[in-house]
């Protein structure tokens, strides 16, 4: 096995836990360092501190999957860190549709897995954890026999660890074009050109949240993707809703799940481009019940922190600006460098500056079969706030 041995200074990351571990926290490497390759990392004093896989070529030289010494790395690894993640989300009550595997905080660095009733959509973000595709596809048709298995692993990140965007079966080909039902509706979900793993889960416990708010109400949401919190308002006995999303596509998509669930006539999409729309609609005096806000992450970069920050405070002060007085503004964010304190301060900044006051209903994260594991930041990262507009 080869040996890799850490320098004596290394982050309080690594000691706290967490499984990534630097090129620069790396000392010398005895053995083969073949990227995608098993290693065991060692202290700068020889003490093993755990298992995982490295890739000298990305920035994260290796990324931890066990500090147990007696665990070793196979098929029967991957099978039973599978079923541990499965009885997780069992236990908490996931069911039909989760997030199976949420990378890091399941142990499993670098790998996603999504569960959409009987289909299965996987990412592997890491040349390591690539290299064990086979060894999961086999414990996902082990544990679940699923009608289907699909690759989205067409992701810009992946070619920091020199490997090719890419998206297919890995099973036998299925129509892709599913239906999931969540919180009591049924939505469409195109599983291979639909947005990430083609459905955003993390917010399925979020949109229960808007269920009494906007009963009666006229409601806008803004960056809709294929309408599902819109679909919810419709469902939840809204009295006209009207969708906002800069893709065709989605919009297309939005405009079917209205139909599915017999709410045509109650949402309504355009395919606009919602900063432009928020700024002309809060300027000509529109005004609506409830205003619902889920834009796309703004950065991934420190660099660009401040701009995502003015980013937050701009399309909120619009959208508070158009939630009538006693109205409700439902607003999240999913960049998670923009953590939580500081997402809301960004509302009250933008609140100040639109002279609203506001009163807090709830501010969550994404849903718990995401797990948040303290300390390791980009567990942490959605933010959904709902507040009363004063
Ligand atoms: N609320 C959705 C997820 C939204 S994801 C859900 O729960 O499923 C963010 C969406 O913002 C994407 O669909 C993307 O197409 C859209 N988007 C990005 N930039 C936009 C813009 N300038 N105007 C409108 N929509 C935009």
């Amino acid at each position: 096995m080869t040996k890799v041995y850490l320098k004596k200074k290394i982050s309080r990351r690594v000691e706290n836990g967490h499984p990534w571990i630097f090129g620069n926290e790396v000392g010398t490497v005895e053995g083969d360092s073949a990227g995608g390759s098993i290693v065991d990392v060692y202290t700068h004093d020889k003490k093993l501190l755990g298992r995982g896989y490295i890739n000298l070529q990305s920035q994260i030289a290796v990324r931890l999957l066990t500090r147990d010494k007696a665990e070793t790395i196979d098929d029967a690894f991957f099978y039973s860190r599978l079923k541990e993640a499965w009885t997780y989300r069992q236990k908490l009550g996931y069911t039909e549709n989760c997030r199976l595997v949420f990378g890091e905080a399941d142990y499993l660095p670098a790998l996603i897995i999504d569960k959409f009733n009987d289909y299965f959509v996987l990412q592997t973000l890491a040349l390591g954890m690539d290299r064990w595709k086979p060894a999961i596809v086999d414990a996902l048709q082990r544990i679940f026999q699923p009608k289907g298995i699909y690759e989205r692993n067409d992701v810009p990140v992946r070619e920091l660890e020199g490997l090719p965007q890419q998206k297919g079966f890995l099973s036998a080909p299925f129509d892709t074009q599913i239906i999931i039902q969540e919180n009591g509706l049924r939505l469409h979900v195109d599983l291979e050109n639909g947005q990430k793993t083609g459905y955003f889960l993390d917010q399925h416990d979020n949109r229960r949240a808007i269920r009494h708010i906007v009963k009666d109400g006229d409601v806008l949401g803004a960056f809709c993707y294929t309408g599902s919190f819109e679909t919810h308002a419709g469902f939840y006995g809204a009295r006209s809703v009207l969708g906002l999303d800069i893709s065709e596509n989605a919009v297309a998509q939005a405009r079917r799940n209205a139909e599915l669930n017999g709410l045509g006539e109650v949402c309504r999409y355009e395919a606009v481009n919602a900063f432009d729309a928020l700024k002309q609609w809060s300027k000509d005096g529109r005004q609506y019940d409830v205003v619902m806000l889920d834009p796309p992450a703004f950065t991934k970069s420190r660099e660009t922190i401040q701009k995502a920050i003015t980013g937050y405070k701009e399309i909120n002060l619009r959208g508070m600006k158009l939630v009538k007085k006693g109205g409700f503004l439902v607003t999240s964010s999913c960049t998670n460098l923009v953590q939580p304190e500081l997402f809301l301060e960004t509302i009250h900044l933008a609140a100040k500056d639109a002279r609203r006051r506001l009163r807090q209903v709830t501010f969550q994260a994404q849903a718990s079969d995401h797990p948040i594991i303290d300390g390791w930041e980009n567990t942490n990262y959605l933010k959904f706030l709902i507040v009363q507009v004063l």
